[in-house]
Parts: C-alpha cells; sequence; structure tokens
C-alpha cells in the first residue's frame, strides 16, 4: 500500500541554519550587482505586504523574481549557485539527509517536496545527496518536486501559490494510502479537510520545537532525519 511523504524543504530537509532558496543567488556571489539591487528592491517593495498575509502580492513578488533569474540566466548557473551555496554554508543538509533519502528510494515511499522555493535548485540539491525527484509529478503516485519552476515547459511562467496554501492542493495525496507530513513551521501541517490524528490518514512530524497538532511525534529543533525513520518505518 503505497505511503507518502509530504516535505516541506527549507529548514525541512536542510539544516535550521540555511537560507531560503531565493536569497541563495544574491549570497552565491555569481550575480552581477544590478541583480541584486532589483532583488533588494522587489524585497523591500514586498516583504512588509508578505507580513501582512497578503498572498496575491507574494505570488506577484514571486513571478517578478522568477522573471529576474531568467532574464540572468539563473537556470544554466544553479548546479554553481548549490556548490557556492553549500561552500559558504548558506545551504546546508538537515543531519541524516542522506540515510532518510535511502530510505526513502529503498522502502518505495513515495517523496512529494512542496515548497514556495525553487524547484531546480531543490533537485540539484537532492541530486548531491542522492535522490533524483523530477519536477512535478509524472505519475499519480510518483516522487517529485512541486515549487515554483524557472525553466517553463509549456511556455507559461508557473507561479505557485504560497507556502501556506500549497497542501490545499488536495490532489497531492490523492491515491496514498498513509501520508506523512514533514515541515518546521505551523503552515507546514494545514492539509485542508485531513485531522492529524494517530491511526489517521495524514500524520505529522514537527521538526521545531512546536507541538504543531495533537498526536504528532515531536522530534524537536535538534532532530536528525534519521530518528524520523525508525518511526515512519
Ligand atoms: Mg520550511
Amino acid at each position: 500500500m503505497p505511503t507518502l511523504i509530504l516535505a516541506d524543504f527549507s529548514k525541512t530537509l536542510t539544516a535550521p541554519t540555511s537560507k531560503t532558496t531565493w536569497s541563495l543567488f544574491k549570497e552565491s556571489g555569481l550575480f552581477p550587482a544590478d541583480y541584486a539591487a532589483k532583488r533588494d528592491e522587489f524585497f523591500e517593495t514586498y516583504r512588509p505586504l508578505e507580513l501582512e498575509g497578503d498572498n496575491a502580492m507574494v505570488s506577484e513578488w514571486f513571478g517578478k523574481h522568477l522573471d529576474l533569474l531568467v532574464e540572468y540566466w539563473a537556470s544554466g548557473k544553479m548546479a554553481d549557485v548549490v556548490h557556492s551555496s553549500l561552500d559558504n554554508e548558506t545551504l546546508l543538509p538537515r543531519e541524516g539527509l542522506e540515510e532518510f533519502l535511502a530510505y526513502v528510494k529503498d522502502s518505495g515511499t513515495a517523496l512529494r517536496i512542496v515548497s514556495s522555493g525553487i524547484s531546480e535548485l531543490i533537485q540539484k540539491f537532492l541530486a548531491l545527496h542522492g535522490a533524483k525527484l523530477s519536477i512535478g509529478f509524472p505519475e499519480k503516485t510518483s516522487s517529485g518536486i512541486y515549487a515554483n519552476d524557472l525553466v517553463l515547459h509549456d511556455g507559461t511562467r508557473n507561479v505557485r501559490t504560497p507556502a501556506d496554501k500549497l497542501y490545499a492542493t488536495a490532489s497531492l495525496i490523492d491515491g496514498f494510502d498513509r501520508v506523512v507530513v514533514l515541515g518546521d513551521a505551523p503552515e507546514d501541517f494545514a492539509v485542508p479537510g485531513v485531522r492529524y490524528v494517530e491511526g489517521g490518514k495524514v500524520r505529522g512530524y514537527s521538526l521545531t520545537d512546536e507541538t504543531i497538532v495533537p498526536g504528532v511525534a515531536f522530534l524537536g529543533k535538534d532532530a536528525s532525519l534519521t530518528d524520523l525513520i525508525d518511526r515512519i518505518a
């Protein structure tokens, strides 16, 4: 019976000290100063609106930043951005990531990464740690990455919904008998219509100090992903 692990990316599969995927391009030093200036301008305009919970404006912000990344040929530099980010420690794996990805592969568990970050960067980072994931989900119960795609395949800009609404896409969990939700923040656990109860279809696993919902396993902020394997196996 197929099991799905629905996982956030930033600070869940990456270390809690890592930066978000959106900030790594500037931090990498691989892009010119005028990219950084435009990126900062967007940040100053849209960040206050994000804090007000204006999701429409956050989508607009993502779209503008994606266009900027296309303008500066970021897709061709993605592997370099990941390597640079690992070198300067702005992006690090959470402890136990490789063991966790090996478990997922060996056990035939589907892994779907749902993130408000950038698909290609997540894909490259995970490939370095042993997981070959497609962008999107080619088959009903396959693994994949659901985030903002920089390389477009259908000619349309595919701006995803901000993180707190991502899990509202109920089709993400269709076809699975058991779903484990893995995240580091309360909004990572917002799967509407699904109750987090022991023995229920979906169970949540918090990797922060906060106990999110009744019945979830509490792993704490220093939790290793290896610890998770015993709990979900
Ligand atoms: Mg996160």
